[in-house]
């Protein structure tokens, strides 16, 4: 956590270009990573993947490629404080695109988990963070635990995806049915989603035991492979 914090001052310091354009950054609106054009720019390249008979809306704030690729991976596996940039991206999405449908109701937030093996090794869960700097809505924290390990999906086909994901996650048995979340909104959030099959998983898990009215998945990333 100290490294962290010693990880942003020296940020907040240096000098950044902007990781599209390469231009100078200014202004702090894409916490120094993007100048303003291309945070707008990367905000605008809004894809979903949910399909009408889809069993599941998922969406994410930008598209997983080029510049977004390459701070994910920073993200991922070694630079715990883009989380500060990537919960901006997602906040000021979910803003855009869902405050006027989210302000109607309750709404509640849990994230996709890391296995404990990961956790352990990369010191955090990438898409717990993501969760957590989304204040407004109220966080469900451990909703979902993971507990076997699944290599990359986007490899395989959905057949073999959905089989390697039985049983990967459970319902954190803390959590009971509770007459409030029958009239309530349960986000989704992950870093990354390409294939679409973990968040499934997720929600049908979390369907069938908590009752929520929705369940809406969005990552701070993605591509569109069904
Ligand atoms: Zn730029």
């Amino acid at each position: 956590m100290f490294g962290d914090k010693i990880e942003y001052l020296l940020d907040i310091f240096s000098t950044h270009n902007c990781k599209v354009c390469h231009r100078p950054v200014v202004e702090d609106i894409g916490q120094r990573y993007l100048c303003s054009v291309c945070y707008e720019a990367a905000l605008h390249s809004i894809y979903s993947s949910s399909k009408p008979d889809s069993e599941l809306e998922i969406y994410f704030a930008t598209d997983y490629m080029g510049w977004a690729r390459r701070m994910m991976r920073d993200y991922k596996y070694r630079k715990r404080s883009l989380s500060r940039f990537w919960s901006k991206l997602l906040s000021d999405y979910i803003s855009r695109e869902w405050s006027e449908i989210l302000s109607k109701q309750q709404v509640y937030i849990a994230s996709v988990p890391l296995h404990p093996h990961k956790l352990k090794t990369r010191g955090y869960d990438q898409a717990e963070l993501l969760a957590k700097g989304l204040r407004r809505f109220e966080y469900l924290p451990c909703l979902l635990e993971r507990v076997r390990d699944t290599a990359s999906l986007y490899t395989y086909k959905p057949a073999e995806r959905e089989s390697m994901l039985s049983d990967a996650f459970t319902l954190n048995p803390a959590y009971h049915h509770d007459p409030s979340f029958r009239r309530s909104v349960l986000i989704l959030i992950d870093d990354i989603t390409t294939t679409g099959a973990t968040f499934k998983t997720c929600a049908r898990l979390i369907r069938e035991r908590l009752g929520f009215k929705a369940v809406v998945a969005i990552a701070a990333a993605g591509r569109n492979l069904d």
